[in-house]
């Protein structure tokens, strides 16, 4: 899907820093998927982060929410992002209360 950001969702098997593609969540989880414990579809990471981009001093109803997927080399111990994807998020309003 081509977007403002470019294209989403992008995968990233390989360690930038050594190419290794063992990764310490997503060894964990293939050992429990052969196991019988966790299903085939799921993506295992150490740390997800949803950054908003976006202007925020503008009054927008949805904003662009990147989220990266990141996991840790069991090489060389680099954390790097596996997975991004680019969703449509939506701002909740607070109340003002006294
Ligand atoms: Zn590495």
């Amino acid at each position: 899907m081509e977007n403002e950001l470019g294209k989403y969702p992008k995968n990233y098997p390989n360690c930038p820093c050594c190419g290794s593609t063992e990764r310490q969540a997503g060894n964990i989880i293939k050992k429990q998927k052969e196991e019988g414990k966790a299903g085939p579809n799921i993506i295992a990471f150490v740390h997800r982060y949803d950054s908003t981009i976006a202007d925020m001093s503008r009054v927008l109803l949805t904003v662009p929410i990147l989220s990266n997927f990141m996991d840790i080399c069991e090489e060389c111990g680099t954390m790097y992002s596996i997975h991004s994807e680019l969703n449509q998020g939506q701002i909740k309003m607070k109340g003002i209360t006294k």
